[in-house]
């Protein structure tokens, strides 16, 4: 087992200037109900600090642990997704989840994508709060084999995890600048007719206000 506590945030950049013998390839998983700014520099702190070659983003299909939740439909959620990571050229989108019938589990994300990438090393991006619950996914110990783990500090969660019990090396947690946005947020946000403008990208604001998404039913609230 490992005390991620115990140890130091990894130090920046620590990867960079070294020679990868394989592409690094990150996978941003999320329901992505809207993607937002916090999903966007999360992905970009850890690609710096990887030094990874691409970042894809995964929309969920129906996520497991949101299933008491309803969930905008898959191709809004993986629209907005391409919207607001078109300009970024290392970052990219994957169907998987959303064409794959049934609940979205990690370990399936992984073995699809190591299937289409399987010379990549891959690294999987999440959040402090996700992180935490990590032993509760489906096959946890068959993820390890598949993926290093990339906690990132989230504002109003804890990284001072308890004792994971992961292989050494598995999991680590880096500190990335605070942005105290949640999809829930801007799903209450739009709803109420407030502002969500620098919240998401200007692209995913225009796509909530032109098809009405959030208006009606308050969603997750
Ligand atoms: P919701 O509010 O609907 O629960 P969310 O904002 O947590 O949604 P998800 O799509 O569920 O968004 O998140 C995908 C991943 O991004 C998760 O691992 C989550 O922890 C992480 N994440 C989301 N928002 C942030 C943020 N502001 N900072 C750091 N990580 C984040």
């Amino acid at each position: 087992g490992v005390d991620i506590s115990a140890r130091p945030l990894r130090k920046r950049a620590t990867d960079r200037g070294c020679v990868h013998d394989r592409p690094r390839v990150g996978i941003m998983g999320g329901t992505f109900d809207p993607i937002h700014n916090g999903h966007l520099v999360a992905a970009s702190e850890v690609a710096w600090v990887y030094d990874l070659d691409e970042v894809i983003f995964v929309p969920t299909g129906r996520p497991v642990f949101k299933q008491n939740k309803a969930v905008t439909n898959p191709e809004d959620r993986y629209l907005m997704t391409v919207i607001a990571t078109a300009s970024n050229p290392r970052f990219s989108v994957s169907r998987v989840d959303i064409d794959r019938p049934g609940i979205t589990y990690t370990i399936d994300t992984l073995r699809d994508i190591h299937a289409l990438r399987p010379d990549a090393e891959l690294f999987f991006i999440t959040g402090a709060d996700a992180l935490a619950e990590i032993m509760k996914w489906k096959d946890a110990n068959e993820m390890w084999d598949l993926a290093h783990f990339v906690g990132v500090t989230r504002p109003g969660y804890s990284t001072n995890l308890k004792k994971l019990d992961v292989p050494q090396d598995a999991v680590d947690v880096i500190e990335i600048p605070a942005l105290a946005i949640s999809s829930t947020d801007i799903r209450r946000r739009s709803h109420d007719g407030e502002p969500v403008w620098y919240l998401v990208p200007d692209g995913v604001v225009q796509y909530i206000s032109k098809h009405g998404l959030y208006a009606s039913e308050m969603q997750n609230s």
